[in-house]
């Protein structure tokens, strides 16, 4: 007996049954091999969800490798010290994720044995564990039936059913996971979640989205009308706050860099940069420097030339940081608002964590 949902929710003539069978063709003889796929542990599957977040999947597999060769289990994840840790994300960006992996890996071997709970609800009592992520835990790991909603997903199912709501909101998201839940192949969630992101990732593109090689074309409603780019829908965006910030370079008579580690709790806590901080208003750009220079490290310096400019968008700010040559400077280094700082070579650098700010800035000046 078929125990799926009442197919309501999907447009009028769409039989969630055929359309599984041809999204199950497609993927088995379309599916990428990939190392979490070949080898789908509980821990594996939960590691590379957690990378998969925010980043691609051809970036994430070296460092996919690296971790689980130097982590192989719970047990040794929840064993490592923080900076371990960072150390193997270092490069990847977004280490609120790595510090949830690391926290949540030793509840689990105080709460649940060393073993990952086969639950969705139990998973998203996990820290960094929200609903796509159990979900897709839950079903790839464990084979339950939970259908998995992530970007990807959001763009196929918006797309095939013509969805009116906009998708960001409470309602849309309610929507989206109702089409999800009566498409889902409950006979085999795994193959048929990953069908569905592998879909959104290869064929259903934001951008010319490859209809006449798509499963799910013959029932595709934007594809019919051919209004697939206006799907999904989504709130107007505000613009982002503009944010002006410098920060400097220092080198001692060996070459190597000035960098600090921000202090935990902070916007890029816990990682590593060239020393600065947001300009004071009305105060020239390298007196908010000297200032910050002083407050945040204890260094009396002089301030040289502007050495370049990087912009970056976080997710709601958009900043323009300045840099300049420090030639020099008095005083002992005694972090006050950092955590450390040390006089760091290629090598150093490379091994701590770093965000992807602080990769542009040594970029623009010679040290990338
Ligand atoms: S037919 Fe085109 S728009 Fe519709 S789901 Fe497939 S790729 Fe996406």
């Amino acid at each position: 007996m078929d125990a799926s949902p009442p197919p309501s929710v999907l447009p009028t003539g769409v039989d969630p049954a055929e359309l599984r069978l041809r999204l199950s063709a497609w993927y088995h003889t379309r599916a990428r091999r990939l190392p979490w796929r070949d080898q789908p542990t509980p821990y594996r599957v939960w590691v590379s969800e957690i990378m998969l977040q925010q980043t691609q999947v051809a970036t994430v597999l070296p460092y996919f490798e690296r971790f689980v060769a130097a982590l192989p289990d719970i047990e040794s994840l929840a064993r490592a010290d923080e900076p371990t840790v960072l150390g193997l994300w270092a490069g990847l960006g977004y280490y609120r994720r790595a510090r949830f992996l690391h926290r949540a890996a030793r509840e689990v071997v105080a709460r649940h044995g060393g073993r990952l709970p086969a639950s969705a609800t139990d998973l998203r009592a996990l820290p960094g564990v929200g609903a796509y992520t159990a979900a897709a835990i839950a079903s790839v790991a464990f084979g339950l039936p939970e259908a998995v909603v992530d970007g990807n997903v959001i763009r196929v199912l918006s797309r095939l059913v013509a969805l009116p709501q906009l998708t960001d909101t409470a309602p849309g998201q309610r929507a989206l996971q109702a089409v999800a839940d009566a498409l889902l192949d409950r006979s085999d969630p795994s193959s048929h979640n990953q069908a569905m992101m592998e879909l959104g990732a290869l064929v259903c593109s934001p951008r010319g989205p490859d209809c006449a090689t798509c499963p799910l074309s013959p029932s595709c409603a934007a594809r019919a009308a051919g209004t697939q780019e206006r799907y999904p829908r989504k709130r107007a965006r505000t613009p982002p706050q503009k944010v002006r910030a410098c920060c400097g370079l220092a080198t001692d008579e060996a070459g190597r860099l000035l960098m600090a580690r921000r202090p935990a709790g902070v916007l890029l806590g816990g990682l590593w940069e060239l020393p600065g901080g947001e300009l004071t208003p009305e105060t020239s750009p390298q007196r908010s420097l000297q200032a910050h220079l002083h407050e945040r490290l204890g260094l009396d310096a002089e301030i040289g030339r502007r050495l370049g400019v990087v912009e970056h968008v976080f997710s709601h700010r958009h900043l323009t940081l300045d840099i300049y040559a420090v030639p020099a400077a008095r005083g002992a280094l005694t972090p006050a608002w950092y955590d450390e700082c040390a006089f760091l070579d290629a090598a150093d650098r490379a091994r701590v964590p770093r965000s992807r700010l602080t990769d542009k800035v040594l970029e623009a000046v010679g040290h990338g």
